[in-house]
């Protein structure tokens, strides 16, 4: 079962709390609010709270590891890679805003082919041609192709609207309100039922799931193709052409949105958060991990949790009855390693180097596979004059693949290599069938909020950032009392009308 229901006991002990829910009465603003974790999730709240509240509430950011979180580098070879999160959609609003606000640049894209391994030969793969490409996917897999172009250009349609909607000041209550009002029960229900299913009922062919979309996924997910159809279109709209990164690594955007919302970054891990109550009015402080006993911070108004939720690790709630939620077994592993040396090309089939044509390979579920993918890459700040380096030279090289790479792994898939750094990362949601499961709250308790559970519908940067702008405005809403942009039905009526 997809842990999400195990946030049930919680809600109904906060139910008890709901009563203090209610606006501030004086109207003055919050003095303090915490976020926790300063990823992309949380840093984008921190400057969205600033934009939303103004400039006299002070904004805590706690952080217990590296400010960008699941956006990191790796120095390879005196050159930084991305060893997290890397690619941003041409369509992920939010991410060309921060940019664009925070004056950074977009790094240029270096062309390169992808072919897809089944452990025994290549059985896709892109050519030069755009036109040759079309006719051999027509070819190989009748019109899937272009039944999945259609499906995922009507769900980026529909999601785009989200943009609208935030830029109108509506905020969703929950991720299943915010769903709904982007693609109706349809886009709910993509999120309990799994990609396959929704795949085949188009139209799309067993071989095309097998050969192209599975490895999508494993790529991004490192999951199989039961994952749910919404996180599954999220992954398969990363294959798309016009994708970017940020020049000089994308963890600079938060660095650069923690700056610009004025907030006070803390290097500590927090260990709980507890509820206070003096007179009427309800708030919160933050136990935090130290020598000795825990620490306890000054009292917060709101206090936004801006990190995956595991239970029986990091935070916990005292106060509160059964707080369970998702089990440490339902996050997926994902190793990420960065190797400098000389492909093995003949594993493809290409005994010489010199015509392999591919800058990156992905693979099918066949399972004595012990890699996900592996590619080429090119460092977060790209030289002029770069160009991406053919099979027999030596180049920097990213495999995923679900546990640590051994040494005899390693001459299997490099025919020599110089370094290998290896990033275990605790990835993103271990999404299974997900049949049925509902989506984690967003709201905890009275000015608490869960940033995360967003990753149960589909995990990536815009995603928080998404899930980040919609905190800030239900905070802002929920602490002055106005409840009419939240949760209105007919958003695209409404809009309209005040246009
Ligand atoms: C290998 C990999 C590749 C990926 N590739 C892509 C991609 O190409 N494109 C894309 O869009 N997405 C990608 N993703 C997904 C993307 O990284 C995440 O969806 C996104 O970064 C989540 O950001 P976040 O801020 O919500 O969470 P996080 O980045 O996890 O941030 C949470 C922060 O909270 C801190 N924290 C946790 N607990 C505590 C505590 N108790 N006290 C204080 N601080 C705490 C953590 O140290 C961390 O810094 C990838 C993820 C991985 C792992």
């Amino acid at each position: 079962m997809r842990g999400v229901r195990a946030f049930e006991p919680l809600l109904a002990a906060l139910a008890a709390l709901a009563t203090a829910a209610a606006a501030q009465e004086d109207g003055a603003p919050p003095s303090r609010i915490a976020v926790v974790g300063a990823g992309i999730g949380g840093s984008a709240t921190a400057r969205f709270l600033r934009q939303h509240f103004g400039p006299d509430v002070q904004l805590d950011v706690y952080e217990k590891g590296e400010v960008g979180g699941r956006l990191a580098t790796v120095t390879v070879n005196r050159n930084r890679y991305e060893s997290g999160a890397s690619i941003i959609h041409a369509l992920n609003l939010h991410m060309h805003d921060f940019v664009k606000q925070l004056g950074l640049k977009q790094r240029r894209s270096v062309a390169g082919k992808t072919a897809v391994f089944d452990g025994a030969s290549v059985v896709a793969e892109e050519t030069d041609w755009y036109l040759l490409d079309l006719l051999r996917l027509w070819w190989r897999y009748g019109s899937s192709f272009i039944r999945l172009q259609m499906w995922l250009e009507e769900i980026m349609e529909k999601f785009i609207r989200i943009y609208k909607y935030q830029a109108h000041g509506f905020a969703f209550g929950s991720l299943e309100e915010l769903l709904e009002s982007l693609g109706g029960s349809g886009f709910v229900n993509m999120t309990r039922r799994p990609l396959s299913d929704s795949l085949l009922e188009l139209g799309v062919s067993q071989r095309f799931i097998d050969e192209v979309v599975a490895p999508v996924i494993r790529l991004n997910y490192g999951q199989n193709v039961s994952v749910p159809a919404f996180v599954g279109a999220v992954s398969l709209a990363s294959a798309q052409s016009n994708l970017w990164a940020v020049e000089g690594g994308n963890k600079l955007l938060c660095e650069g949105l923690l700056k610009s919302a004025n907030a006070n970054l803390l290097r500590a891990r927090v260990t709980s958060v507890r509820t206070l109550r003096s007179g009427g009015a309800l708030r919160y402080e933050l136990g935090l991990a130290g020598e000795g006993p825990e620490r306890r911070t000054a009292a917060y108004d709101a206090v936004v949790v801006a990190a995956p939720l595991r239970a029986g690790a990091d935070i916990s709630f005292p106060d509160w009855a059964s707080p369970a939620v998702p089990g440490e077994g339902e996050w997926q592993s994902t190793v990420v390693t960065l190797v400098h040396g000389y492909l093995n090309t003949s594993l493809f089939g290409f005994r010489d180097p010199r015509l392999f044509p591919y800058a990156g390979v992905l693979t099918t579920a066949a399972p004595a596979l012990f890699f996900n993918s592996v590619a080429g890459v090119y460092p977060v700040e790209v030289p002029p004059g770069f160009r991406r380096k053919r099979a027999h030279e030596a180049a920097v090289y990213k495999v995923f693949s679900p546990a640590v790479l051994t040494g005899e792994q390693l001459k299997t898939l490099f025919r020599s290599y110089y370094s290998a750094q290896a990033t275990e990362w605790r990835a993103y949601p271990r999404y299974g069938s997900a049949a049925g499961a509902t989506l984690p709250p967003v709201e905890l308790g009275p000015h608490l909020y869960y940033l995360n559970g967003i990753e149960w519908a589909g995990s990536a940067m815009e995603m928080s950032a998404v899930a980040a702008k919609n905190i800030a405005l239900l905070a802002y809403r929920r602490w002055n009392g106005r409840s009419l942009r939240v949760n209105r039905e007919d958003l695209l009526r409404a809009i309209k009308t005040e246009l």
